[in-house]
């Protein structure tokens, strides 16, 4: 389950997760990209956190909410509007409940999956984060309780499958053939957000 303050420590862990590998997102993007992933992301959950930190919650949905609204406004690239989408519907599917059970999660995530899949007119197999995000969905369906270790390791086959692909969405799709073995940096980062998820479930 996951309260309040475990929402809040979840950013905390997702933004140490981007700082400490800022320059190797940078670097996934430079080589499918314009380079700018690493700091989008720095920018973005710094600003999180210290938007978070700033507040007194009362609920898990209005951390998510200002989570969302602080990504959406605070990153340029096209990655803030995506996982702003992406906490937004989050917020929305959870709004009403104390505390959030693996179910409740689990909707979440479905609510996110097709929020951010209509935002960016994209699907699996297209090489963004998209195909993270969808495969933890389907994680947290079959799944019927938190594993950490499960989490960490669905997130990282999920980002690693996205080498293989072709980019046909985002500004990778520019490189055609040329995107094919380099992972997806919009990946990577949402990999970082799962692990930090299981950091602060387990
Ligand atoms: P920009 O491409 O504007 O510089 P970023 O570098 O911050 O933005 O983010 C790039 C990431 O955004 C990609 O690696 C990909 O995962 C994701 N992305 C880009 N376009 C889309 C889209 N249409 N749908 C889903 N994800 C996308
Ligand atoms: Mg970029
Ligand atoms: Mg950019």
């Amino acid at each position: 389950e996951l309260h309040v303050q475990d929402m809040i420590n979840w950013f905390d862990k997702i933004n140490e997760k981007v700082q400490a590998n800022k320059e190797y997102l940078t670097s996934l993007d430079q080589a499918i990209g314009d380079g700018d992933h690493g700091i989008n992301m720095a920018r973005g959950f710094q600003e999180t956190v210290n938007k978070l930190s700033a507040q007194d919650y009362a609920n898990a949905a209005d951390v998510l909410k200002d989570a969302a609204m602080t990504l959406m406004s605070k990153v340029g690239g096209a990655s803030g509007p995506l996982f702003g989408t992406i906490f937004l519907k989050m917020s929305m599917a959870v709004k009403g409940n104390d505390m959030i059970d693996h179910e409740t999660f689990s909707r979440g995530l479905e609510e996110a999956v097709n929020g951010v899949k209509q935002r960016g007119k994209a699907s699996e197999g297209e090489k963004t984060l998209v195909d993270v995000w969808s495969r933890m969905a389907v994680h947290f369906q079959q799944e019927t309780d938190f594993d950490a270790e499960k989490v960490t390791e669905a997130a990282k086959n999920a980002m690693e499958e996205t080498k293989d692909m072709m980019a046909t969405k985002g500004r990778a799709a520019y490189f055609k053939e040329r995107s094919i073995g380099h992972i997806d940096p919009g990946s990577a980062s949402s990999y970082y957000i799962f692990d930090a998820l299981a950091n602060t479930i387990e």
